[in-house]
C-alpha cells in the first residue's frame, strides 16, 4: 500500500500539467460531502463542476450501474438495446414534444460537436453566433465557440466562422444573425464565464430571430440542466423551446455521458454515417442516465434548488461585505463576484473551513453544490464565507 502523500506525488508527477492541482487526495463521497485520504470531511460546493446534482454515489444510480455492469456494458448503436431505448423514452419524456430525436455521446464537448455538425447539415451553412464569456467545451469544433482567448486562440484558425456578441445584448444578436448563420449557441446561464443568467428578453429574441432567418437555436444545458437552476431545464424559465439542446454533466448521475436532443427537422437532414461514436449510447451510461432521470423525477430536486438557491443568495448578500460586487445566479447555480481576485478566498475556504468551491473567471466564487445538500450545510458555508471575507489575503497569501 502506498501512503496518501505518495498518491499526491504520483498524480502530480505524471499529470498532463493542464490543471492547478490542490494538495489533497479525495477518496470518497456521499451526498454533498467528500473525504480526503487523511479522513478529513468537506462540504462539496464544486459538485464535480455540476455533475453531482443527485449527490455523490447516489445509491439509486449506484444500484442501476452495478446491475447493468453485470448485464451488458457495451453495444454499438447499430444494434438496438433495451437500456438505450429506455433512456430515449426517459429523456424525451421530460422535454417538449418537438425535441424527440436523440444523439447520445460521452461528454459535453461531444454533445456540442454533434450540435455543430447537425446544424451545418440541417442548414447547409457554417457560420455560428456565440456569446462573449460563453463556454462550449475544449475539442476543436466546440472550442471555437468558447470565448476565453486562452482556450481558443492558440488552436485556431478554425474551419467554421464564429461571431461573438455580448451576452444579453439583443441588438448585437439581431445584427450578428444573417443569411449565412447556421446556428446561435447560448447557455441559459453562463457558467464558466462568471455565472450570468440570461434575460428572458435576450433568449426570446434569440428564438425569434433564429426562426425568422432560418437558422437554429442551440441551448447548451450541459451545466444548467437536470434541476440545477430550479427547473428541470433552464429554458423552462424563459418560455422558449430551442431546436437543439446539449446536455452532459449531471445527466448520468456521475457516470460520463453526453447527449444532444433535436427536432425531426434537424435530425432528418443528417445522412446515415454522417456522424457517430463508439461509446456513445452504451448500455452502462444509458442505465445511469435512466436512473438519474428517474431519481430526479421522483425527488423533484429542481424544487429544492428553486427553494434553497434564492435563500442562499440572500444569505450571501446579507453578509454585507464591501468586498462583494454582486451575488447572482439561478437556483443552485450561484456566483459571488468580488472586487478582487477570488482564488485566495477559495483556497482559504478549503484550507480553513473544508469547504470546496470553484472559480468562474478571476473574481468569482462559484457554488455548484449537489442539489441534495442540507440547508444546515449551506448555513455553514455562509458562516465560512463571512469569515474568509473578513480576512485580509495580503496579510498571509502567497499565491
Ligand atoms: C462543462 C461544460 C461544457 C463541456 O463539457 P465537458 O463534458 O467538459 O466536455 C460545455 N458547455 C458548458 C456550458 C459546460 O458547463
Amino acid at each position: 500500500m502506498q501512503t496518501a502523500l505518495n498518491w499526491l506525488e504520483v498524480e502530480k508527477a505524471h499529470d498532463s500539467g493542464v490543471y492547478n492541482k490542490h494538495d489533497v487526495v479525495i477518496v470518497r463521497g456521499e451526498g454533498a460531502r467528500v473525504w480526503d485520504s487523511e479522513g478529513n470531511e468537506y462540504i462539496d460546493c464544486v459538485g464535480g463542476y455540476g455533475v453531482a446534482n443527485l449527490g455523490h454515489s447516489n445509491p439509486f444510480v449506484v444500484e442501476a450501474v452495478q446491475r447493468q455492469a453485470a448485464t451488458l456494458m457495451v453495444m454499438p448503436q447499430t444494434l438496438p438495446n433495451d437500456k438505450r431505448a429506455e433512456f430515449y423514452a426517459a429523456i424525451t419524456g421530460i422535454l417538449p414534444p418537438s425535441l424527440r430525436r436523440v444523439f447520445p455521446c460521452n461528454s459535453g464537448t461531444e454533445a456540442n460537436e454533434a450540435a455543430l455538425k447537425f446544424a451545418m447539415m440541417a442548414t447547409g451553412k457554417r457560420k455560428f453566433v456565440a456569446a462573449m464569456r460563453g463556454f462550449s467545451g475544449r475539442t476543436l469544433g466546440a472550442v471555437a465557440l468558447s470565448y476565453e482567448p486562452k482556450y481558443r486562440e492558440p488552436f485556431g484558425p478554425y474551419g467554421h466562422e464564429v461571431v461573438f456578441i455580448p451576452y444579453n445584448d439583443v441588438e448585437a444578436l439581431k445584427n450578428a444573425v444573417d443569411e449565412n448563420t447556421a446556428a446561435v449557441f447560448l447557455e441559459p446561464v453562463q457558467g464558466e464565464g462568471g455565472v450570468r443568467p440570461a434575460t428572458a428578453e435576450f433568449l426570446q429574441a434569440a428564438r425569434q430571430v433564429t426562426s425568422e432567418r432560418g437558422c437554429l437555436l442551440v441551448l447548451d444545458e450541459i451545466q444548467t440542466g437536470m434541476g440545477r437552476t430550479g427547473k428541470r431545464w433552464a429554458f423552462e424559465h424563459f418560455g422558449i423551446v430551442p431546436d437543439i439542446i446539449t446536455m452532459a454533466k449531471a445527466l448520468g448521475g456521475g457516470v460520463p455521458i453526453g447527449c444532444m436532443v433535436m427536432t425531426d427537422a434537424v435530425a432528418d437532414k443528417m445522412p446515415k454515417g454522417g456522424h457517430g461514436t463508439t461509446f456513445g449510447g452504451n448500455p452502462l451510461a444509458m442505465a445511469a442516465g435512466v436512473a438519474a432521470i428517474r431519481y430526479l423525477e421522483h425527488t423533484r430536486l429542481w424544487e429544492r434548488a428553486a427553494e434553497l438557491g434564492p435563500w442562499f443568495m440572500e444569505q450571501l448578500r446579507s453578509l454585507g461585505s464591501p468586498k462583494v460586487r454582486e451575488v447572482r445566479g439561478l437556483g443552485l447555480m450561484i456566483g459571488m463576484e468580488l472586487k478582487e481576485k477570488s482564488a485566495p478566498y477559495i483556497a482559504r475556504l478549503e484550507r480553513e473551513h473544508r469547504i470546496l468551491t470553484l472559480q468562474a473567471g478571476p473574481t468569482v466564487i462559484r457554488f455548484l453544490p449537489p442539489l441534495v445538500i442540507e440547508k444546515s450545510d449551506l448555513e455553514r458555508v455562509v458562516e465560512a464565507v463571512r469569515e474568509v471575507l473578513a480576512w485580509d489575503p495580503k496579510a498571509e497569501w502567497v499565491g
